[in-house]
């Protein structure tokens, strides 16, 4: 039996006509799995009890399980999923003064090693299923209250995005349709470490935001911190941000996690604003969040204000994001590590 929540719209429809169905009712289904988000066939309430009865014979609808949350003080909430092969992903719901976004994994840990981050240290398992990934909105909907509303997706928890691209533009396209999730392209971001082949087809194939995490402005350092970088350096990747054809009135996210001694200097910030000339962004500067065995320290106060001023001297918009969620695993991966222990 298959899970409905891995098929696409036109999966549906396909399976429909081979069954001798009208294609039309596809997004009838459609709608109810992941629209409405049903849990059983019986409640698809405008499909014939002969069709209802063909689809219980061949799937099932998946629902979220959710192991364990915590939530801090800042409201941040962290939700850890198990899955039916009994791996573990986190996804955060992190509510703002406009906005409540919902941070979601694309892979079952990660391979690309970066090294600030907690889930790379732990490598990589497997790939997310698009039922996994749709099942974390689920999961944190389940969790607010009627009047509580999800308005924002980030695919920037555990794993990188562009490597699981085939399950992930399913998802994104479920995520922007009107009978699906139902989100404006604008508030549904994809951030990647910078699989550069995989923006310059992701840019072709839907409209979505884009979010780099940058991090260093030397192929020397970024390097250290991201070994993708011998892979795509600097130049090629910025290459690829400059086409990338942004929403309009869109700007690519470039996130800076700022690291004591490391990538924070004014020298830092100076190579920064070169860098980014001719590219419509704006960029959030990160204070590194130190999780247990890190090699790296958060920045003085006084150095992250210095940095910011670089920027925002030069007409950047430059935003130091709070590290939400200190007083809970705030690090990404913090949370699966703990339970695991
Ligand atoms: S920062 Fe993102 S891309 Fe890098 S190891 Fe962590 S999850 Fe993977």
């Amino acid at each position: 039996m298959q899970n409905i929540k891995d098929l696409t719209l036109n999966d549906i429809e396909k399976w429909l006509t081979l069954h001798g169905e009208k294609a039309y009712k596809a997004l009838q289904v459609f709608a109810w799995v992941f629209n409405k988000g049903v849990n059983s066939f019986d409640d698809m309430t405008d499909l014939s009890k002969a069709l209802r009865e063909k689809l219980k014979e061949n799937f099932f609808i998946s629902k979220p399980k959710i192991l364990a949350t915590e939530k801090s003080q800042d409201g941040t909430q962290k939700l850890l999923l198990e899955l039916e092969d009994l791996n573990c992903i986190e996804s955060v719901l992190i509510p703002e003064e406009d906005r409540l976004t919902l941070c979601l994994s694309s892979q079952v840990g990660c391979p690309l090693d970066c090294g600030f981050c907690m889930t790379g240290k732990g490598g990589f398992v497997r790939n997310l299923k698009l039922s996994e990934i749709v099942n974390q909105v689920f999961a944190a909907q389940s969790l607010l209250s009627v009047n509580q509303k999800i308005t924002n997706l980030v695919l920037m928890g555990m794993g990188e995005p562009l490597l699981n691209y085939d399950e992930v533009i399913k998802f994104l396209n479920i995520a922007i349709h009107q009978k699906g999730l139902g989100f404006a392209p604008k508030r549904v971001t994809v951030s990647t470490a910078g699989i550069v082949p995989m923006i310059e087809r992701l840019g072709r194939e839907i409209k979505v935001n884009l979010a780099v995490s940058l991090n260093a402005t030397t192929d020397e350092i970024r390097n250290r911190l991201m070994p993708i970088n011998k892979k795509y350096p600097l130049q090629i990747l910025l290459d690829a941000c400059r086409k990338y054809p942004a929403a309009r009135n869109r700007y690519i996210t470039f996130e800076y996690i700022l690291i004591e001694d490391v990538n924070d200097s004014i020298e830092d910030a100076k190579r920064l604003v070169k860098l980014l000339q001719g590219i419509k962004c704006k960029i959030n500067l990160i204070p590194f969040n130190p999780f247990p065995g890190a090699e790296f320290k958060r920045p003085s106060e006084k150095t992250i204000l210095n940095f910011q001023k670089v920027l925002m001297d030069n007409n950047y918009i430059a935003i130091i994001r709070a590290s939400k969620g200190q007083d809970i695993s705030a690090a990404c991966g913090q949370l699966r590590g703990k339970l695991q222990r």
